[in-house]
């Protein structure tokens, strides 16, 4: 598509440029803040995921806003990939999903706390929801460790989740750190997308809870320290893949092992389903019967009702 045509077809893209923002997504930022008022009394700040840093632009820009004392500003902006310098954010290139960086960051703030941590994160959608869902999880837990160690008491996460089948525990993960959570929805955001963001305000961490570097998600080391981890330390549902590297991988394809002359022959199940709920279904579909209207469908003995699919 051209950019001419995307011009005409997307307001926002259009806007951005008029309005000198890099990226569409600075509008989903400031929507945000209309309806949260994030930025309040804000003068540290993190961005998260940041290039090409729209988002920067806008912490930049309320954060230094007109008459407002620069001094004591703090933005800190990360991302895989470079990013063009702008006025009073400190960048770093680096992945969110490594205790080196997360360690990068917490260093850049000398002990001092954040007042606000955005997170625009989205992986490269491969079209394969679970993958994506699960890879955009990954970064948006990520994100909420680095904010553990960096955001103080009552301060607010905003990051980008996608309302996939399992968001609940993400909720339920979010909610153990911040009594407030809200599912926000832009209306730069299209609806078409499964994009929607969390707006966490009022960081309370449970009592007793000490920020850990290790990456639980992602930490092959972590396991070890899992096992130690006890009470309110134990929050985060750590996933561990089990089996050793000579496993089978259960999504590869390995050839018959057979002898040469040997054919081979299928062994039935061990014990095959007791009235499985597909049963029916491949009654009628032996009969050619699924996708027929509403009909009395009698095979063998048994009577069905089919529908229209
Ligand atoms: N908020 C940005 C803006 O307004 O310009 C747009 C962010 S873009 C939607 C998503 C960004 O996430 C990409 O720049 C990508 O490089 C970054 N990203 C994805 N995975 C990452 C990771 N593991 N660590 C750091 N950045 C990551």
């Amino acid at each position: 598509m051209g950019r001419s045509s995307k011009d005409k077809r997307d307001i926002y893209y259009r806007l951005a440029k008029e309005e000198g923002w890099r990226a569409r997504s600075a509008y989903k930022l400031l929507q945000i803040n209309e309806e949260f008022d994030i930025f309040k009394g804000v003068t540290k700040a993190v961005d998260l995921c940041a290039a090409p840093g729209s988002w920067s632009q806008v912490l930049s820009r309320k954060l230094r806003g007109e008459g407002k004392s620069t001094s004591d500003v703090k933005i800190v902006a990360v991302d895989l990939q470079a990013m063009a310098p702008l006025p009073g954010v400190t960048q770093l290139q680096g992945d969110i999903t490594k205790e080196s960086t997360a360690r990068e960051i917490v260093g850049h703030f000398d002990g001092e706390q954040a007042d606000l941590v955005v997170c625009d994160g989205a992986p490269d959608v491969t079209g394969l929801h679970d993958i994506d869902e699960y890879i955009q999880a990954q970064l948006l837990l990520a994100a909420l460790n680095i904010t553990t160690h960096i955001l103080k008491p009552g301060g607010t996460f905003v990051a980008k989740i996608f309302r996939g089948k399992d968001v609940t525990l993400l909720y339920s993960q979010l909610k153990i750190f911040f009594p407030n959570v809200t599912v926000a929805k832009p209306k730069s955001s299209r609806n078409s997308s499964i994009e929607s963001f969390v707006v966490c305000q009022n960081y309370a961490p449970p009592k007793g809870y000490i920020p850990n570097m290790s990456n639980p998600l992602l930490d092959h080391s972590y396991d070890a320290n899992f096992n130690n981890l006890e009470g309110p330390n134990r929050v985060i549902v750590p996933f561990l893949a089990c089996g050793d590297l000579s496993a089978y991988d259960s999504d590869k394809t390995y050839p018959l092992q057979l002898e040469a002359g040997e054919g081979y022959t299928s062994l039935p199940p061990t014990q095959a389903p007791i009235n499985p709920p597909y049963q029916t279904a491949s009654a009628l579909k032996k009969k050619d019967m699924l996708a027929k209207e509403i009909d009395q469908v009698t095979q063998g003995d048994v009577t069905m009702e089919t529908e229209e699919t």
